[in-house]
């Protein structure tokens, strides 16, 4: 199957409440002109210096989203044009967006990052942490980021009823918060779902979905 079919196939079963962020990491610029092409404009990347080369060799009315864990001193390369930041996990890491944010003249829309699967190793806050920095005074006072939603990962298992079960954790948390609307937090947008459990991640209430392999193939 070519990269446009996949995509095709996709988009077809997508709700229109669904965005789709193609998760294009570790695949080379070729392969994400194939999406482009096909008419795909969110890609999704993990490291944030690949996500640099590819920024710059690509038209430039593609929205980039980080979605892997990012490293602080790392924030600064892709603060000029980056749209979207799935991975906030951290006080720290939000004042070095906000400070390089500034720096850009710009506001750069972020999700925090929840942690939903049983591993230890997945990021992520949990809720009594997400209330925490919600309610952090440092937090009130940033004026250039914006946290737009939530982001989370599932168990990585064939356990059905246990992925149901973490997004439907998820969706709960997000709807706690949903009626938040500060000045820098509106949540609008419950980030859930990659290639093996995205029908599963929309049917629990997701509204974005991440998918890589299922569109460029395996990695
Ligand atoms: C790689 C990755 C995806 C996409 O995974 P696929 O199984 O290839 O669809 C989604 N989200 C995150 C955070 C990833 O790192």
């Amino acid at each position: 199957m070519s990269i446009a079919t996949n995509l095709q196939t996709i988009k077809s079963t997508l709700p229109d409440h669904v965005t789709l962020v193609a998760v294009s990491k570790t695949k080379p610029v070729s392969d994400l002109m194939q999406a482009y092409d096909a008419g795909q404009r969110i890609f999704g990347e993990n490291k944030i210096q690949e996500m640099v080369d590819k920024w710059e060799q690509m038209p430039k009315d593609i929205e980039w989203h980080m979605i892997g864990h990012v490293q602080t001193n790392k924030v600064k390369y892709m603060a000029p044009f980056v749209n979207l930041v799935h991975g906030v996990d951290s006080l720290k890491l939000l004042e070095e967006i906000n400070k390089q944010a500034l720096k850009n003249d710009r506001v750069i829309n972020c999700l925090l990052q929840i942690h939903i699967a049983e591993e230890e190793t997945k990021f992520g806050l949990d809720e009594e942490e997400l209330n925490t920095l919600l309610s952090s005074d440092s937090f009130l006072k940033m004026k250039n980021i914006r946290i737009v939603g939530l982001m989370g990962m599932a168990t990585f298992t064939d356990n059905q009823n246990q992925i149901k079960k973490e997004f439907t954790h998820l969706k709960s948390i997000f709807d706690n918060h949903k009626n938040l609307n500060s000045e820098n937090c509106n949540l609008k947008i419950l980030s859930m779902g990659m290639s093996g459990d995205y029908q599963l991640a929309i049917a629990c209430g997701s509204t974005m979905v991440r998918i890589g392999s299922s569109i460029f193939g395996g990695r």
